[in-house]
């Protein structure tokens, strides 16, 4: 199955909200008219488009008024032009390019947002698509649970860990994981992080002081810093990545949980407000429900728009 049928099977809620929402307004072949165009705005707004919405719509209108759509399939094409171009916007996206050896990820975000779930999925694809040797740093030691976590999954995907008891210094795991990814000779090292601490300062503190330690033992490390971000959590997800974008340098974003959820046009907004890549969709609890994000994959998913692929 190609990207762009498994993104049709796990997105079907914002799927059903937008595309199946469009086929509902022109039902009985209803003509354009404002009064149709406001209700597409209001289920563009449902699938948390926030003020792209609007946009969207006002550019129906100008088309419309140019005598430029006839009807739904009009709508659609329409839609998914603005929306790829949206994307584009934001700058390149898709898969991380591991470049380096070994290549450093930093993994960042909020407690829940899907940090340890993802980087799972990414040791998994980095072994699974590459055959790359993988070793994960487990520097959430806030709670032994977590490490326990991190390296059931770890281990189902083939990769090794490093990681110490609870509450260890992580900036001490940072350490000894560069130094294991040195003497292992692995390809890719994913650094897992703490969500949450007593403050937001302290949290930020940690990073910074992670951050400094993986830069002092490998040339250049962090190379990338994902920003992971729960996709049902619109506006505050925005909050939450300006605050750590004061204290790491974020290289690019994984937006998670958009199976189960019809605000998938969240996308779009994390997109324009952080004009970060959005690297990767997490549409599940399975370590394969990781997908690179191809922009156009993305909207002819949502939009039931582009061909049928079976590649
Ligand atoms: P962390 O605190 O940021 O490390 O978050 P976790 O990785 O522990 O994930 C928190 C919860 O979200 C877990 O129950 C995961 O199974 C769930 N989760 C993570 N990613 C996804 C996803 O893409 N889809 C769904 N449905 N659940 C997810
Ligand atoms: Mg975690």
């Amino acid at each position: 199955m190609g990207l762009y049928d498994r993104l049709r099977n796990r997105l079907t809620k914002t799927r059903s909200a937008i595309s199946d929402g469009i086929s509902g307004v022109f039902r009985g072949g209803r003509p354009m008219d404002d009064e149709l165009l406001a209700e597409l705005e209001a289920l563009l707004y449902t699938s948390d488009l926030g003020p792209l919405a609007t946009e969207l719509i006002e550019e129906l209108g100008r088309l419309h008024r140019r005598g430029e759509l006839a009807g739904e399939e009009d709508v659609r094409l329409a839609l998914r032009r603005k929306l790829l171009a949206e994307l584009e916007h934001a700058g390149a996206s898709g898969e991380l390019p591991l470049t380096h050896s070994p290549t450093v990820v930093l993994i960042v975000g909020v407690n829940g947002s899907g940090k340890t779930t993802t980087i799972a999925k990414l040791a998994h694809r980095a072994r699974q698509h590459g055959g790359k040797r993988v070793l994960v740093g487990a520097c959430d030691t806030w709670r032994a649970a977590a490490a326990d976590q991190l390296e059931i999954w770890t281990q189902r995907a083939g990769a090794d860990i490093v990681r110490k008891h609870e509450g260890a210094d992580p900036a001490a795991v940072a350490f000894e994981t560069m130094d294991a990814a040195l003497a292992k000779g692995s390809d890719v090292v994913l650094v897992d992080t703490a969500g949450r601490l007593h403050t937001q300062k302290n949290l930020m503190l940690e990073l910074e002081k992670i951050q400094r330690v993986l830069a002092k033992r490998i040339e250049g490390a962090p190379h990338e810093v994902l920003l992971v971000l729960d996709g049902t959590n619109g506006q505050n997800a925005i909050q939450q990545a300006k605050l750590f974008a004061e204290s790491v340098a974020i290289t690019g974003v994984v937006v998670t949980k958009l199976d189960g959820t019809a605000r998938g046009g969240a996308v779009f907004t994390i997109a324009r407000e952080l004009g970060l890549p959005v690297r990767y969709l997490g549409t599940g609890e399975a370590l394969e429900s990781l997908e690179p994000f191809e922009p156009e994959a993305f909207v002819d998913a949502i939009l039931a728009t582009g061909a049928q692929s079976t590649a």
